[in-house]
């Protein structure tokens, strides 16, 4: 019986709950306080007050299941095996607690003798001026060094611009030979799909200063990510994220509304894995409390739906369907995540209307966008104009990375000045029209009738983060 990614899940905080460390429930995708953020992307992201020491936290250990998004991957979903805009990272943490030789330790216990992983299919790496940790893990552990890699600061140090930061160890699952990219040189590191990155652990023990001077930090943290779902990859020795348990069932789903088979086809496949992907980001980041807009998170989330959107029309899905898969999405993980539950009617009907939306003007668009390349391509020229992109943006409602996205594809370029001229020239307008009156737009946005008095922001985990004591 292979395990569920449910169950993995709760293994590993029960794990580190009898390794003394306080569970906490994930914080929401949107960042409390934090400006430097979009949106959560890490374990430690909404712990960030605890490890500068701004906060006291609940306990010196913690751990947590996060849910996280990338949109810096999004280029990379349906393409590798292991991205997903949308996913979960399980962590351990100390502050100021305990250090390497126990995040080592029990990583290593977790791994080999919870989840029996075979030993022998594990590789780590190291940063290469990090002594201690190359000491701890062939010394102490006894790991064999031919499996142990050096890499440099780009892969194995972990710094946000200035503050705590330190080297990292990451642990790689070898998938064999078959998923590798056949270079003398392939080990862990190198971009393709047979070592999978699982475990990263970060030795936060360094302070960088304004003049780049890395000092000691009095109290040394721990923070390590494990992406859920690539740990469910290994455990149910599946090919891909988009194969492990639960999110296999949304991707059926969109299969059997798209009356299109997995696996037959590379292209229709990235498109059922986009959608696949892409629905949970939007479900998630619905239930936290974002709208679509034209900017910020906002912007984010309907960035995500009209590509999904649009995946779905290459697929031929005719009908809206996207807000019909949020009950997927609760399935597998309502029980974790209640708010999904809770919120499922509101989810489900903000998807719907900027679905709806989207839907009324995608075809002309896409008709549209259709004839600038086709023009474009008679003309021997390469790059669309801001004007069309604007267009496109203005009345179709395409999202400029959707343009770009599709003109990609066709191997041509977008003129991105003078399509924010375009826009700048949009919003000096709507000022104009505004005159004097700040704030909102008047016109009326379908969105705005829903329900408002579901907030982004979670009175529980803030109450939680004050009033906590060591
Ligand atoms: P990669 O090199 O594969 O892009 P990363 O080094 O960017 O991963 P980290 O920032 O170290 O990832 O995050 C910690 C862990 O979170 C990773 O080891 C991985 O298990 C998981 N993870 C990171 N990005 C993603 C993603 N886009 N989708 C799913 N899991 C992810
Ligand atoms: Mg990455
Ligand atoms: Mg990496
Ligand atoms: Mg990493």
């Amino acid at each position: 019986e292979k395990m569920g990614l449910n169950e993995i899940r709760s293994k590993f905080l029960d794990f580190f709950e009898s390794k003394g460390h306080y569970k906490k429930e994930s914080a929401s995708l949107v960042p409390h306080n934090d400006k430097s953020l979009l949106l959560i992307n890490s374990g430690m992201a909404p712990l960030k007050n605890y490890f500068a020491g701004l906060e006291v936290p609940p306990s010196k250990r913690m751990t947590t299941c996060q849910k996280c998004i990338r949109t810096g991957d999004i280029e990379n979903v349906g393409k590798t095996a292991r991205h997903g805009t949308f996913f979960e990272m399980l962590g351990n943490f100390s502050f100021g607690d305990y250090f390497k030789r126990e995040s080592i330790r029990w990583g290593w216990e977790f791994v080999t003798e919870h989840l029996h992983i075979p030993q022998e299919k594990i590789w780590v790496t190291v940063y290469e001026e990090d002594q201690d940790s190359y000491d701890l893990w062939v010394k102490e552990m006894n790991f064999p060094e031919e499996r142990l890699v050096r890499l440099g600061k780009d892969d194995n140090f972990w710094e946000i611009g200035l503050g705590p930061c330190g080297p990292c160890s990451e642990i790689h699952f070898d998938r064999g030979e078959e998923y590798g990219c056949g270079s003398p040189d392939c080990k862990p590191g190198c971009d393709c799909d047979r070592y999978l990155e699982f475990w990263n652990h970060v030795f936060t023990q360094f302070d960088r200063d304004e003049n780049g001077n890395y000092g000691q930090l009095e109290h040394k943290n721990i923070d390590t990510g494990m992406g859920l779902e690539r740990m469910a990859c290994i455990m149910q020795n599946v090919d891909t994220i988009f194969d492990v348990d639960t999110i296999r069932q949304i991707l059926s789903t969109v299969e059997s509304m798209a009356h299109v088979k997995y696996g037959e086809n590379d292209k229709t496949d990235v498109s059922i894995r986009i959608i696949t992907d892409h629905i949970r980001a939007v479900s998630f980041l619905v239930a936290d409390g974002v709208l679509p807009s034209n900017e910020g998170r906002g912007y984010v989330l309907r960035r995500l739906l009209r590509r999904a959107a649009r995946h779905g029309k290459l697929l031929g899905i005719k009908e809206n369907f996207l807000y019909k898969l949020v009950e997927e999405v609760i399935k597998v993980s309502g029980e974790a995540y209640p708010e999904l539950v809770e919120k499922e009617s509101y989810i489900k009907k903000v998807i719907r209307i900027e679905e709806e939306k989207f839907n009324e003007t995608i075809d002309q668009g896409t008709e549209i966008l259709a004839g600038y390349i086709e023009e474009l391509k008679n003309n021997k020229m390469n790059t669309l104009s801001g004007e069309n992109a604007f267009k496109l943006y203005d009345t179709y409602g395409f999202p400029i990375d959707l343009t770009k996205e599709i003109l990609e594809e066709e191997n041509l370029d977008l003129d991105e000045e003078s399509f924010n001229d375009e826009m700048n020239k949009q919003r000096e307008r709507a000022r104009n029209a505004r005159g004097n009156m700040e704030g909102e737009s008047w016109k009326e946005d379908p969105l705005s009738k829903l329900d408002s008095s579901i907030s982004s922001k979670f009175e529980g985990y803030e109450a939680l983060d004050t009033k906590s004591t060591v």
